[in-house]
């Protein structure tokens, strides 16, 4: 008797590779399924029975699982990036035909997806990297996708990653982004994006609470506050909530008994790298980045806070916090919390933009911030004014140069100063939207001081300089004239 071939077939079942899975087969599509490790095909398993009976089969052999997907063949892996993707691939590919398709979901470098799109295109097999995001809840119920590769291996799955993608007013969070490594590139920056939004937020946090004095009780209702305004997004809500989650080991709230040491996973380093090859200015990501690298210093970070404590910062503190307006403070810290992201965002566009153009890879930036408006961990309201600038004009240089981001950035910037100046002088760090403000401020410039860099170049090196007022490439014996 012949069984009935499943649609897809995904690969890998941890966190996101089980919940895509289901995912999938919620939206009425059979799937097969496949792990190295057999319990996790099991669990599985169980999962679609315990929901209902989802058309999910298990497979514990790669031929067995390639054999029950129907051809053109589709197969979505989920595994650590690197290594683990071409053993995966390595076990899959001799059971599959000319035409099928290799859908990588992961983290993946871009580069190792365009290596594979070469490698499997002698196999005549079709490819896509598809960068996922929404971590385990966004890949249950909606993920935010970003695929890019063969277009045709798009087409082949559309329809799938249509009904599976989160859904938002202006249709799924999916999109064909491009040829190549696309997907992941847009992915990495999406992740680099990200770095720079919970970084500003933190930064938010610390001069509300270390300046503001403010509660923790009081910084749930502020954020609370600001998710029903311009700065709503899925980030500035998870932050409410976290800040109402009591300790269950003893008084107070879970937040103050943290460690202050931050992860990572490398995402976020890549984009800085790139900013740096493509030699786009990404100051407010890469302050991101460098604070992560900082908080990990926290045993030298406490002994140099005993040697460096002498400098008078409580006193500066108390000084500052005398002279507080908590309501002004606070309405303060919002609108540069919003002004700082916005240039963040301009960071990670313009590096999308310089890519873009190396790789030819056509981007459209108006799509990419419509497919991040829902299932990612960016997802915001402001996204779809992102979205209308780029609609507005595919060219534009900067989003802080947008008519409308434009005003918005000139109306907050007295307050972005004032909270920015606030934290200097209480020697509380504010990195994130220290380097937004001064790559708006270096921006915004007609006239820098690069002249002076240029004639220093010039003396030493005799590395030529252009003048304002003439054209042509110019040399001085400056010691000469000194
Ligand atoms: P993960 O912890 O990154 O990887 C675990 C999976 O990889 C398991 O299925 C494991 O199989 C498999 N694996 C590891 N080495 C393997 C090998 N050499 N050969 C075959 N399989 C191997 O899983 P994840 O957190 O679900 O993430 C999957 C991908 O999605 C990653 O690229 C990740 O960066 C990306 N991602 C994750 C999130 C998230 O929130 N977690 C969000 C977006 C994107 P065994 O069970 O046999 O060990």
């Amino acid at each position: 008797a012949s069984v009935a071939l499943s649609r897809i077939g995904l690969a890998g079942l941890a966190v996101m590779g089980q919940n895509l899975a289901l995912n999938v087969a919620d939206k009425g599509f059979p799937i097969s399924v496949y792990n190295r490790t057999a319990s996790k095909v099991d669990e599985t398993l169980d999962r679609a029975a315990a929901e209902g009976g989802l058309p999910l089969s298990g497979h514990y052999s790669p031929r067995d699982f390639v054999l029950s997907i129907r051809p053109p063949r589709s197969v979505i892996i989920l595994v650590k990036a690197g290594a683990p993707v071409d053993q995966t691939i390595a076990a899959l590919a001799d059971h599959m035909s000319p035409g099928d398709c290799i859908i990588d979901g992961g983290n993946e470098w871009y580069e190792n997806t365009e290596r594979r799109i070469a490698e499997a295109s002698r196999r005549g097999l079709l490819y896509l990297g598809m960068g996922v995001s929404g971590g385990e809840e966004g890949a249950r119920h909606g993920p935010s996708l970003m695929p890019g590769g063969s277009l045709e291996a798009y087409e082949n799955v559309k329809e799938i990653l249509h009904k599976v993608a989160a859904q938002v007013d202006d249709g799924p969070c999916v999109t064909y982004i491009g040829e190549g490594g696309s997907g992941n590139f847009v992915k990495m920056v999406h992740n680099g994006i990200e770095y720079g939004d919970m970084q500003l937020i933190s930064e938010a946090y610390d001069v509300l609470k270390n300046v503001g004095g403010l509660s923790n009780e009081e910084l749930a209702a502020i954020f609370d506050e600001w998710n029903r305004g311009e700065l709503e997004s899925f980030l500035i809500e998870i932050t409410a909530d976290i800040f109402k989650v009591k300790d269950e080991y003893g008084d107070g709230e879970l937040v103050d008994k943290i460690l202050d040491k931050t992860g990572m996973k490398g995402t976020g380093k890549w984009t800085v790298q790139q900013a740096a090859e493509l030699s786009v200015a990404a100051p407010t990501i890469a302050a991101s980045l460098d604070c992560r690298y900082l908080s990990g210093l926290k045993e030298e970070r406490e002994s140099a806070s005993k040697i460096l404590k002498e400098a008078g910062l409580k006193e500066d503190v108390e000084f500052v916090r005398s002279g507080i307006d908590k309501k002004r403070l606070i309405d303060d810290v919002r609108q540069a919390l919003y002004a700082s992201k916005i240039c963040s965002y301009a960071q990670g566009m313009n590096l999308l933009r310089a890519k873009s153009i190396e790789k030819d890879w056509n981007l459209n930036f108006g799509e990419l911030a419509r497919i991040w408006k829902g299932g990612c961990i960016i997802r915001a309201v402001f996204l779809d004014r992102i979205k209308k600038a780029y609609q507005r004009n595919p060219n534009l240089a900067s989003l802080v140069v947008d008519p409308e981001f434009a005003r918005e950035m000139v109306q907050r910037q007295a307050a972005w100063r004032r909270v920015v100046g606030l934290a200097i002088s209480a020697g509380i760090s504010t990195p994130g939207m220290c380097a937004s403000l001064s790559y708006f401020d270096t921006y915004r410039r007609a006239r820098l001081p690069a002249n002076l860099v240029q004639a220093q170049r010039d003396l030493f090196g005799a590395h030529t300089y252009e003048r304002i007022d003439r054209p042509g490439s110019f040399h001085t014996e400056w010691t000469k004239l000194a």
